[in-house]
């Protein structure tokens, strides 16, 4: 496309013209909804987080979470990011608790196991 004012060649998603400075087609002068960040995606960070800590940790809240992120990226994909926001919050919200679930059920097994094992030993 090219500059309204003074014809110049202009890229895509630019919002002023390289050579004169006026504010292009993509701009936000033109275009209301050119304002929002497109590339802000909120839960895509929470949905990997949580799909490991399903995996390794707590499965419960790890699937709430990979839940949560994924609404949250619906919501951003929609330009809902206020709603994105409080979703990808729920998300790292959950992650922490597999996370920490997981890390004290795996120690209190492994206490288990060493209390046992010590136990054992002193039978013999
Ligand atoms: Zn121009």
């Amino acid at each position: 496309m090219y500059c309204e004012r003074c014809g110049a060649p202009l890229d895509d998603g630019v919002n002023f013209c390289p050579n004169c400075g006026a504010p292009s087609g993509d701009g936000p002068g033109a275009n209301p909804y050119a304002v929002v960040p497109h590339n802000k995606d909120v839960g895509s960070d929470y949905l990997v987080l949580n799909i490991l800590a399903t995996i390794f940790c707590c499965r419960i809240f790890g699937i709430i979470g990979i839940v949560c992120a994924i609404l949250s990226r619906g919501a951003s994909r929609r330009g809902d990011w206020a709603d994105a926001a409080s979703k990808a919050e729920t998300a790292r919200l959950m992650f922490w608790i597999a996370f920490g679930t997981g890390l004290v059920m795996n120690i209190a097994y492994f206490g288990f196991a060493l209390f046992v094992g010590a136990g054992e030993a002193g039978y013999y």
